[in-house]
């Protein structure tokens, strides 16, 4: 037809608005699709909903988001809500026939996240996370340079995702330091990208050797005024063993004062190497074997048309993309997965491999030993 899939968007904070962005963006940037409808937006109560609906140009506003899973004008239920709802409204729409394009991570546990993949499996329903650090053109050149033999064979993997965005220790209690709303802490909110990165660059982890640390025991709740005690871990550290064998580390930080998106990657091969800084993120660094001794070194590669969807924001290179053009990708991919039947990645059982990575980190951590993860 004329028009898109509609869309139920529930939350509406820093990522509700950024999907909301990419949805009204998205047509206008890629001319392969029809323009999706804003249909509905949910939050707590009708009044922060109605309030959204006219900032972020939606049709209509609910306080009750299960409305939105008997609405025939919608297709897609988007959930940008706290970890601790994606479980509840995902199964809730994946029963309800609907598409699921779900904030990370995609549940609070293994056992939650193996549900929702095997129904989202059954349902025949596109499903998706927004892990929009992959969709990145620059982390899709790096992909196809490994891909390709460019590095030679991969002998090692490391990768941090240091933010500050806890590091102050006057800083509030939120939702994100308590285990029933966010389930882990740095693990979960920065590590799910993390180690999302990993499987797309160089595959699965084995085994692991895990540790978490709470660098900030206790944080005043905004409400009450009271200390709070804080349920999660603010660091987490881990070495890998890949199925392929090849060592790997991640070292994930809540509380890296300085960091802003810190998510950095280097990937090391028999004959040359790529490195990567989410704060440059327009920049992929390669490094080639075999140069002249005395001017070896590193190149810089500036995202341009050459490199996936990056011709269709811009015509010319190094202008550079921004998160909200990651979102836009992420979108448009899932829109192609609804209405050509293409399949969509990073999925639910993405997600829930995520999850039993982040598993066995705890596990490891807990028992202070190797754990192998579970497949
Ligand atoms: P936020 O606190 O800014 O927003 C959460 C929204 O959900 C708020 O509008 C809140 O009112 C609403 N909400 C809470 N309970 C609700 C309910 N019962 N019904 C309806 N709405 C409800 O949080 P955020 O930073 O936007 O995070 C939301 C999700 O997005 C989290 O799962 C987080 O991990 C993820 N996230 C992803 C990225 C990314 O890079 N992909 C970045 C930030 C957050």
């Amino acid at each position: 037809g004329m028009s898109g899939p509609g869309f139920g968007l529930i939350g509406t904070g820093f990522m509700g608005r950024a999907h909301a962005i990419a949805l009204h963006e998205v047509a206008v940037v890629f001319d392969d699709i029809a323009r999706p409808r804003a249909v509905c937006v949910s939050d707590r109560d009708d009044e922060r909903a109605g309030r959204a609906a006219a900032e972020l140009r939606f049709e209509r506003a609910t306080g009750d988001w299960r409305s939105l899973l008997k609405d025939p004008a919608i297709d897609v239920l988007d959930i940008c809500t706290p970890n601790h709802l994606h479980f509840e409204m995902a199964r809730a729409a994946l029963a309800a026939g609907k598409h699921v394009y779900c904030e990370k991570p995609l549940a609070l546990d293994v056992r939650e996240a193996a549900t929702l993949a095997a129904a989202a499996r059954e349902s025949g329903a596109v499903h998706g996370l927004g892990l929009n650090y992959t969709a990145n053109p620059m982390a899709q050149v790096a992909r196809e340079l490994i891909a390709a033999g460019e590095i030679g064979d991969v002998v090692h993997f490391t990768g941090r995702y240091f933010e500050d965005y806890m590091a102050d220790r006057d800083g509030p209690f939120t939702w994100r330091c308590e285990r029933a709303l966010a389930g882990a802490g740095a693990l979960a909110d920065l590590g799910s990208h993390l180690v999302n990165m990993l499987h797309f660059l160089v595959g699965r982890p084995q085994r692991v050797l895990g540790e978490v640390h709470i660098a900030i025991p206790e944080r005043r709740d905004p409400a009450t005024g009271a200390l709070r005690r804080v349920e999660n871990e603010d660091i987490a550290r881990a070495l890998i063993e890949l199925e392929s064998g090849v060592p790997a580390t991640l070292e994930i930080s809540r509380v890296a004062t300085g960091r802003k998106c810190g998510l950095t990657f280097e990937v090391y091969g028999t004959r040359g190497s790529i490195a990567f800084d989410q704060e440059r993120m327009n920049e992929l660094k390669l490094y080639g074997a075999g140069q002249a001794a005395a001017r070896a070194g590193y190149q810089t590669i500036l995202a341009g048309p050459a490199h996936g969807d990056y011709a269709r924001f811009c015509p010319s290179p190094g202008h550079g993309l921004g998160i909200n053009d990651l979102k836009v990708i992420e979108l448009h991919n899932f829109i192609r997965a609804v209405e050509c039947g293409e399949g969509f990645y990073p999925d639910f059982d993405e997600g829930l491999a995520v999850q039993r990575v982040m598993a066995a980190i705890e596990t490891s951590g807990a028992e202070r030993a190797w754990v192998d993860v579970e497949h």
